[in-house]
């Protein structure tokens, strides 16, 4: 999508700090981290939200999280554990309208979100 910031991420039209990359997700660092360990997965094709996901693209979306938990063992949140996000629209928290996975890790987290 043409003003989409996360699919200008994906085709390396903005720079970002790749993790990983295939023909259907890339995983990068996010830019403004939460916790030492913090990046996102995304899919290349443009879906919005988890709200979008149905029968049809549930499997990427399994591909995605498989890949989340890949990278975080990778970057040293095996031990210790991490914490897999999926904000959705205004009141998830959403403020990129192009579904990503966030995995933070690397420190405790609270819990209940605020
Ligand atoms: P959301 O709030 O939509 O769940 O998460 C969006 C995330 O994208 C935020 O954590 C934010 O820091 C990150 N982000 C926004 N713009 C950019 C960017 O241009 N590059 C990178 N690497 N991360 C970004
Ligand atoms: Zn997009």
């Amino acid at each position: 999508m043409a003003d989409c910031i996360f699919c200008k991420i994906a085709e390396g039209g903005i720079p970002s700090k790749k993790i990983y990359e295939d023909d259907e997700m890339t995983a990068f660092y996010d830019a403004f981290p939460q916790a030492p360990v913090h990046f996102l997965v995304i899919p290349r094709k443009h879906i919005r939200n988890i709200m979008e996901i149905d029968a049809e693209n549930s499997p990427l979306l399994g591909r995605l999280l498989v890949k989340a938990q890949e990278l975080s063992k990778e970057l040293g949140c095996e031990e210790k554990g991490a914490r897999f996000v999926v904000n959705c629209k205004e009141h998830g928290g959403q403020t990129v309208d192009h579904l990503h996975i966030h995995v933070l890790g690397g420190r405790p987290l609270g819990w209940p979100p605020g």
